[in-house]
């Protein structure tokens, strides 16, 4: 077995969608990005591939590319299942943002996400905090989101 932790955030912006976990969240604001910056996802693909010590999502998905320009991450964590090439046992991840309550998609996202790691949904964990009104991420400015997932057979 190997684990993988992952974090990532992103400045928030009016005129951008907010994607988080590949779900297309209601909010005036959304992730500045150079692909559709889902926080969520972009934490769980550096969780997977440092299990495997493989670099990171940049590394992989380099922002200087222009394929990956407003690229659905749904796609990339697609991509990077082939570079981990392991059975997932249980991935836990929490999202922190403001202003958006995030409760009533929680249960889209793991079923989305359970769907993409080829896994049970009650493997895939997903917890929304704030960061109570405390620094940029309080203040709405960004989000930021963890994940650490378990391998097996990687
Ligand atoms: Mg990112």
């Amino acid at each position: 077995m190997r684990i993988g932790f992952g974090y990532d955030n992103h400045r928030l912006i009016a005129g951008r969608t907010l994607m988080i976990g590949g779900i297309d969240i209601p909010s005036p604001v959304g992730e500045d990005a150079h692909s559709d910056g889902d926080v969520l996802i972009h934490a769980i693909i550096d969780a997977l591939v440092g299990a495997v010590a493989k670099g990171d999502i940049g590394g992989h998905f380099p922002p200087s590319d222009e394929r990956y320009r407003d690229a659905d991450s749904k796609e990339l964590l697609k991509e990077t299942l082939k570079i981990t090439n392991a059975d997932i046992i249980n991935l836990d991840t929490t999202v922190i943002l403001e202003k958006v309550k995030l409760k009533p998609y929680i249960e889209e996202i793991r079923k989305t996400l359970a769907l993409i790691l080829n896994t049970d949904i009650d493997r895939i964990s997903v917890k929304a905090k704030t960061h109570e009104g405390v620094d940029a991420t309080g203040h709405g400015e960004s989000v930021e989101a963890y994940a650490i997932v378990l391998l097996n057979n990687p």
